[in-house]
């Protein structure tokens, strides 16, 4: 018989399955405790419970559902990327960044992703499925494992994957990390990145959760962001940061705006300026993220250029004098040199396979 996968359930759905084993309520609540407030993976740890119900737990029900392949510690920064195999023998990756006062987690909500940016080792790997709650949940728990005992930590979903095309596992884990029942982490420790899916922003901001919200903008012009993410050609920039907006306002949080700095394609006079004009008024905060390099070089015919050109990482300097040309007019403008470079642990470099295979 398959064993239930425990943290599948959402949380009246883990009490309902302990009502029909006829369990008390007060059950459910050591259960619970065990495994997303402590965090153990086996029954048999569970000391309070007697020893003929950790028995038939053990046979009936299973509490891990990621195996540790690999993990590779970057020696400068202190961050480790986690590569997991799932059940079914896919991998993913998750990685764990900071160390000294507070670590950020930053998860996978898909195995690969079908936006296909052109950038994004992820995307070009192109996308396999959905993770689950239980996958989802397990990269928290197994990552908080590795911390430092009283280490806070806050959550970024900017792994693999598009989050918003998992809506409803990643609006019910959402639940069960926030929930006191759950793990009780406060939605301001959570921010979720999506490619910008309008109709799934606005959504999200009518459940009541008030997660941060980050949007990979990109880059400003829709002619250029359609050719760096073919997955989501139909999508223009307007309703994305109307959403953006809208969800700022249900929310009271401001969102943030993720910005691909690419040396000679998106760190132009008119990038800076496009930027300027998108982010007046708004209630936006701007993330620029200098472009990091996948393992393949990535050459192509852009919009606006004659011919086919580098992505390249821009140099500090000229990653300086972007930002010098959007201050002080763009609100709250900050970089982001990505942590776990040298070991692929950095924004787009995410692809689930072992460094050799
Ligand atoms: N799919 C979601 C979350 C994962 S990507 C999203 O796109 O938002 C997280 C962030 O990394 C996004 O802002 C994305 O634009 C950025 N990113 C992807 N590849 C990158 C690369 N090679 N260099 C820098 N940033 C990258
Ligand atoms: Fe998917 Fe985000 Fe990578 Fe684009 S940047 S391919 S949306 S994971």
């Amino acid at each position: 018989m398959e064993k239930l996968v425990l943290k599948n359930l959402s949380l009246p759905e883990l009490k309902n399955w302990f009502a029909e084993l006829g369990e008390p309520s007060y059950r459910v609540k050591q259960i619970r405790d065990w495994i997303y407030r402590k965090g153990v993976f086996d029954f048999a740890a569970m000391s309070n419970l007697p020893a003929a119900l950790r028995e038939r737990l053990s046979e009936t029900a299973s509490l891990r559902s990621l195996e540790t392949v690999n993990s590779l510690a970057s020696e400068r920064d202190g961050s480790e990327k986690i590569l997991f195999r799932l059940e079914d023998g896919e991998t993913i990756e998750s990685v764990r960044m900071g160390m000294e006062s507070h670590s950020t987690l930053c998860l996978s909500s898909q195995v690969g992703c079908a936006m296909g940016c052109v950038f994004c080792e992820t995307g070009r790997w192109g996308f396999r499925r959905n993770l689950k709650q239980a996958e989802i949940l397990d990269q928290v728990l197994e990552l908080r494992a590795t911390l430092p005992e009283d280490q806070r930590y806050n959550l970024v979903f900017m792994g693999m994957g598009e989050p918003l095309q998992n809506y409803a596992t990643i609006v019910s884990t959402l639940r069960v990390l926030t929930s006191e029942e759950g793990m009780g982490l406060s939605p301001r420790r959570i921010t979720l990145s999506t490619v910008g899916l309008p109709d799934r922003i606005r959504k999200l901001a009518t459940e009541g959760m008030k997660v941060g919200l980050a949007v990979s903008l990109i880059c400003g012009d829709d002619d250029m962001r359609r050719a760096l993410v073919p997955g989501h050609v139909k999508q223009t920039i307007k309703p994305i940061l109307e959403a953006a907006e809208y969800y700022a306002r249900v929310t009271g949080r401001r969102a943030t705006l993720e910005y691909v700095l690419m040396a000679g394609i998106t760190d132009r006079q008119k990038d800076a300026e496009r930027l300027r004009e998108i982010t007046r008024d708004r209630p936006f905060k701007v993330n620029i993220i200098p472009y990091n390099p996948g393992e393949t070089e990535v050459q192509m015919l852009l919009p606006g250029f004659k011919a086919p050109e580098e992505l390249r990482r821009p140099t500090p300097a000229e990653v300086e004098k972007f930002v010098g040309k959007l201050i002080p007019a763009v609100p709250a403008v900050t970089v982001r040199w990505s942590q776990g470079t040298e070991v692929g642990g950095a924004c787009g470099q995410l692809r689930g396979r072992d460094a050799n295979g």
